[in-house]
């Protein structure tokens, strides 16, 4: 330390130093200091730091010299120093009154920090303005859970914008506003588990709104630390997932549940089932399900049906018990799940019995819809189960099979499962493909049955249905019609069957001898009822250009009075065109005379039943002879089918029936065949009648 003198230190100093009278006078400036400022140490001592300072900061530095003469502490200001070029150069100032009554001030150029701060209190403003330009509510609090950023969207979330709530923490904004003390409790209790956590937390949570409306929030927490492992704060997204939720719930809504009676829908259902299967099998006790389809309830889709279907599932949910399951698949058919009804088979069944005879009983009481008391009545069937090894799916069916034995056996009515129903149930899905294979590969052909007159000349043919199989051989209709009628599948059949007669009077007509052949096609009600029936019969009838007078439609009874008004004005609109119609199966219906008067019939068909023991059975003779009386009394011609007997024919013959179809005559065969068989029967010419 000998070395060096007080002065050189001081010359020397890394700083500016200054050396002043009280008043501010220079005395002495090192050569950091004459570098910067560009005077040398003379010129300075000429001056006070005020001479060197900007005019608009002198009374400031003024008042500051004051500050320092009048204590010995050391005081530290931010100044302005000008330069003999006149440049402004910022500074820390420290300054410290000396024994000697001088001053001693060290300075340093702080430009470029002042520079940096500037810049990051614009990177701070920046950033301040993109978070508020976020339409999610942000918030930022630091390491102690203090306050330091809300955005705008988030002070409108807890109404905090009049509020001071900078450097608060929870507890003290919860105290003073309300809004924010119920978040308080749901939203915020999660900082604890984000700081546990070190990394992004996302939670739900529920959140009342100002408005009182419940909202959904997903909040994601994320903890951000100092250097050294300390807390620096938790940043806070929160975004409002509410309209999404409700978006979720709705698909889940439609994926699962019935869209009118809002019960579980068949998915929903089946899922349970495996469910409560599962559970028999643990509490080794029996459950049930009971397949519910209403009774002719088609008769009041489109007016209030769905009405109707809602009053339905409340009924079946309001006698349910708590935990059993009641869905609806669609239509008018519903199923309901029980679940531990017994650990034996009987006393299950019995119980599953009592509860299915309360819903039927309780779905009789009348529904008021609409100020109209309806009655209805249901089938129902009941599977039972116990453990695994069952399959929700078979299960369903079974008890659906079950119920389908109950629509046939008269409905309002309650079975069991049989296994035999089952197979039953089976044969018909495997038949229903064939059948549409069947169509696709045009397995299906013509056969004709002759139709004579009194001289047994042939007036024409009924054309019959057969289904070539290629593994079941030739099906008779019965084996098949039955089905297709019920899957609607009759209605291309039927038409093709159509299209291919009319083909087939189109080329008799250009045949002399077989010129006057009329063909009976038989047309199911169903066919019969499209809306389109009868532009379909035109479009044939000019397509194949066959003459529609040599075309006799065959309908029954049943499909005819179905809809009384519905099929007159159609057979109106076809007889225009001279298509005839007969009534076939005629007796075994519920004919009345009334209905009958008003249907424009060209002919009657005495159903076999009538005609098979007319010889034998005074009843059936009866019957016979008043069909008979009341055709000729309504002006319409009659046939009789399934004349199988000389005898059978005289009988009719003698009571006033003209015309026959039987295996007297000739059964159904292929049109070759039949065509041969024309030269033993000729055929009735127009001049012999
Ligand atoms: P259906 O219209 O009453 O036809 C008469 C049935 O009686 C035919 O049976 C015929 O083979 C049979 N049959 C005729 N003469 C005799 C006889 O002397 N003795 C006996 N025991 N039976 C006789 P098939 O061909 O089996 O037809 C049965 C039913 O299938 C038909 O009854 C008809 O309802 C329906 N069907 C047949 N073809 C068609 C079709 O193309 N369309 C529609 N919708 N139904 C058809
Ligand atoms: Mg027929
Ligand atoms: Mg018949």
């Amino acid at each position: 330390m000998d070395r060096i003198t007080n002065t050189e230190i001081l010359r020397y100093a890394p700083d500016m130093v200054f050396i002043t009278e009280s008043d501010g006078r220079i005395v002495f400036a090192n050569d950091n200091a004459l570098g910067v400022l560009g005077y040398s140490l003379d010129e300075l001592r000429t001056k006070t730091v005020l001479d060197i300072s900007p005019v608009d900061w002198r009374d400031t530095y003024r008042a500051s010299l004051e500050r320092v003469a009048a204590d010995t502490q050391r005081h530290t200001f931010e100044i302005r120093l000008v330069s003999k070029s006149g440049q402004k150069i910022a500074m820390e100032l420290h300054v410290v009154r000396l024994p000697s009554g001088m001053l001693y001030g060290s300075c340093r150029d702080i430009t470029e920090r002042k520079q940096h701060s500037a810049k990051l209190a614009e990177a701070y403003k920046h950033l301040t303005d993109l978070i508020e330009t976020i339409p999610d509510p942000i918030f930022f609090k630091d390491g102690d859970g203090r306050w330091l950023i809300i955005n705008q969207p988030a002070k409108q979330l807890f109404a905090l914008e009049n509020i001071a709530w900078h450097g608060k923490t929870d507890m003290e904004l919860a105290a003073i506003q309300p809004s924010f003390r119920a978040a308080y409790e749901g939203c915020v209790k999660d900082d604890a588990l984000a700081w546990d956590k070190g990394s992004l937390l996302v939670t739900e949570e529920l959140i009342t709104s100002l408005d009182g409306d419940q909202l959904t929030m997903e909040v994601l927490k994320l903890p951000t630390y100092h250097a050294d492992g300390t807390r620096r704060g938790l940043v806070i997204i929160g975004r409002d997932i509410s309209e999404h939720k409700r978006a979720h719930k709705r698909i889940h809504e439609l994926a699962f549940y019935d869209p009118v009676t809002l019960l579980p829908n068949r998915r929903l259902l089946l899922d349970r089932l495996g469910q409560a299967c599962a559970a028999s099998a643990h509490r080794q006790s029996h459950g049930a399900i009971i397949y519910i389809d209403m009774d002719h309830f088609k008769e009041y889709i489109g007016s209030f049906g769905d009405d109707l279907l809602r009053e339905i599932s409340q009924r079946l949910v309001d006698m349910v018990q708590v935990g059993d399951t009641v869905a609806c698949l669609g239509a008018d058919a519903y199923v309901v799940i029980m679940n531990a009804l017994s650990p034996t088979l009987s006393k299950a069944a019995d119980a599953s019995m009592v509860f299915a005879e309360r819903i039927r009983a309780g779905l009789k009481q009348p529904f008021l819809i609409h100020g109209k008391q309806i009655r209805t009545t249901a089938s129902m069937g009941i599977s039972l189960f116990l453990g695994h090894e069952e399959i929700a799916e078979i299960l369903l069916n079974q008890a659906q099979g079950a119920m389908a034995l109950s629509k046939s056996a008269g409905r309002d009515i309650i079975h069991f499962y049989d296994a035999d129903i089952q197979s039953g149930l089976e044969k018909r899905s495997k038949l229903e493909q064939e059948l549409r294979i069947a169509i696709e590969q045009q397995q299906f052909v013509l056969y004709y049955q002759i139709q004579v007159n009194e001289s047994h000349h042939a007036v024409g043919a009924e054309v019959l249905l057969r289904w070539q199989n290629p593994e079941r051989g030739l099906v008779q209709p019965t084996g098949f019609i039955g089905l297709c009628e019920e899957i609607g599948l009759i209605v291309p059949i039927g038409l093709w069957v159509l299209e291919q007669a009319c083909k087939q009077l189109r080329e008799w007509a250009g045949d002399r001898s077989h010129k006057d052949l009329v063909l009976a096609v038989n047309v199911s009600a169903k066919q019969f009822h499209q809306s389109d029936f009868v532009h379909q019969v035109k479009r044939i009838l000019n397509e194949t250009q066959a003459r529609a007078s040599h075309l006799k439609l065959e309908l029954t009874e049943s499909s005819m009075l179905s809809n009384i008004d519905d099929t007159v004005s159609k057979m109106r609109e076809l007889q225009t065109l001279g298509v005839r119609f007969s009534m076939d199966d005629f007796g075994t219906g519920h004919s009345s005379l009334h209905y009958l008067k008003r249907l424009p019939l060209d002919q009657i068909k005495i159903d076999q039943s009538f005609v098979r023991d007319v010889t034998n059975n005074t009843h059936d003779a009866t019957i016979v002879k008043t069909i008979i009386s009341m055709s000729e009394a309504l002006g319409l011609n009659i046939i009789a089918e399934g004349v199988e007997e000389i005898a059978q024919r005289d009988f009719l013959y003698q009571h006033g029936c003209k015309d026959f179809q039987g295996y007297l005559f000739g059964r159904p065969v292929p049109l070759s065949e039949f065509e041969k068989s024309l030269h033993n029967n000729p055929i009735k010419t127009t001049n012999q009648a």
